[in-house]
């Protein structure tokens, strides 16, 4: 049997899965794709291949208790059994926070389960979701090695000045810190840049990745020195459904004049604003822009997130001393013709010019031709984990040879 690599992102009812080749010397190969959709309740059950061809899918109704344990059982028995035998080897996750302590991938054991734990209170939202599977498959499938990848740890190249709040010091020993996250979306997009122009490899780049999640980082000689994201994944930039960056006082007003209890404040800033709070139509781009010209609110929201995005590219701009390349990523900034072009506008005083025809194939390459140029790249977060994985499983094996 072909061993292979399963990379889990665990939501609060999906499970999005990718199954990796780690075939030796080269890139792990994607070779299926899929996900449960619905778990706790009536689940879907969906895996395909790389040419989108559908190779098992499975319902299971609310009645059948089919949820996040049940799921990952289910995912490792059911790739043995397909017609090309794969057996997996081990399980990247991603895991949004890595606090101070995790700088790189890390081979999952008890110690670090429990060092994970103690960082829920800075992703309240995020890490529960991505430590149960780890949790799970410890004590479902006891022998699978399992390797916990960060969205924060690429971005601990950032200076100390960078990453500092203005609070007093007993905050900061307490990692009140900014510390950012996408970082595997970023990891990817510097591991390619070389690919689009060797000198952006080396130059000063600010990434955009415009998902439902948004934020900015800023890349010099590939590696990162400031972001928009910073204690959690609500600063920032506007995005779906969080605000992005207000004012600490907004949060006092909220609680003493609104009289919100902490958790509906936290609901407001992570679930009712952003996109949607300020359309009060959609946290959804392609909804905004498609009701933009007849509707004033899904205008403003729109004008808002291009105008901040611009704003902070600014800020970054200034971080890294000029900017000599623009990469856009993630759903919006993949897909979204329109935000990609009013982004590159505003930034015409920092010499980004527009080629109107490659913006709306794609590119890769939008700007013309002088100055600094302008990109969409598509990101690969699941294949980072991949390669991740790879590495640590690959440290692990040397270390029990020796
Ligand atoms: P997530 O952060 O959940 O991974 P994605 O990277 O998938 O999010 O991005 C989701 C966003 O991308 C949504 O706002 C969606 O409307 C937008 N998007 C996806 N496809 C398009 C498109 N063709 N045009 C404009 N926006 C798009």
């Amino acid at each position: 049997m072909t061993p292979v690599l399963i990379v889990l992102n665990a939501g609060s009812s999906s499970l999005k899965f990718q199954v990796f080749d780690v075939p030796d010397g080269v890139e792990p190969r994607l070779v299926w794709k899929g996900l449960y959709e619905g778990l706790g309740g009536s689940t879907h059950f969906l895996v395909k291949d790389t040419d989108g061809a559908v190779l098992d899918e499975m319902t299971w109704d609310s009645g059948d208790r089919f949820g996040h344990e049940e799921a990952l059982v289910h995912l490792v028995s059911r790739l043995s059994q397909f017609r090309e035998e794969r057996k997996p080897v081990a399980i990247g996750h991603r895991v949004v926070h890595g606090g101070e302590a995790f700088s790189r991938p890390v081979l999952v054991d008890e110690a670090v389960i429990q060092r994970l734990e103690a960082l829920v209170p800075l992703a309240p939202l995020h890490q529960p979701h991505n430590l149960e599977p780890i949790r799970i498959v410890r004590r479902r499938l006891p022998g699978m090695p399992q390797v916990a990848c960060f969205d924060t740890a690429f971005h601990q190249t950032q200076s100390d000045i960078a990453s500092l709040f203005a609070l007093p010091r007993e905050m900061r020993e307490r990692g009140v810190r900014r510390y950012g996250f996408h970082g595997l979306s970023y990891d990817y997009i510097a591991s390619v840049l070389k690919d689009y122009d060797p000198r952006l490899a080396e130059g000063r780049v600010v990434v955009a990745h415009l998902g439902n999640g948004a934020s900015l980082c800023a890349l010099k000689d590939g590696v990162s020195i400031a972001t928009t994201m910073g204690f959690s994944a609500l600063d920032g930039l506007p995005m779906g459904t969080r605000c992005g960056a207000v004012d600490a006082g907004v949060v006092f007003f909220m609680l003493r004049e609104m009289k919100l209890s902490p958790e509906e404040a936290e609901r407001v800033l992570y679930t009712k604003s952003g996109l949607l709070g300020v359309s009060g139509i959609s946290n959804d781009m392609r909804v905004l822009r498609s009701k933009a010209a007849t509707n004033a609110d899904a205008k403003r929201a729109i004008d808002l997130f291009v105008y901040r995005i611009t704003r902070e590219i600014g800020s970054l701009v200034a971080a890294l001393g000029g900017i000599d390349g623009l990469v856009f990523t993630a759903g919006i900034g993949e897909n979204d013709v329109a935000t990609r072009a009013e982004v590159i506008a505003g930034l015409a005083w920092a010499g980004l010019t527009l080629d109107e025809a490659a913006n709306r194939t794609g590119g890769p390459r939008i700007s013309s031709r002088s100055g600094p140029t302008a990109w969409v790249i598509p990101t690969n977060e699941e294949l980072v984990i991949a390669r991740q994985t790879r590495s640590v499983l690959g440290a692990m094996q040397a270390k029990l040879a020796s």
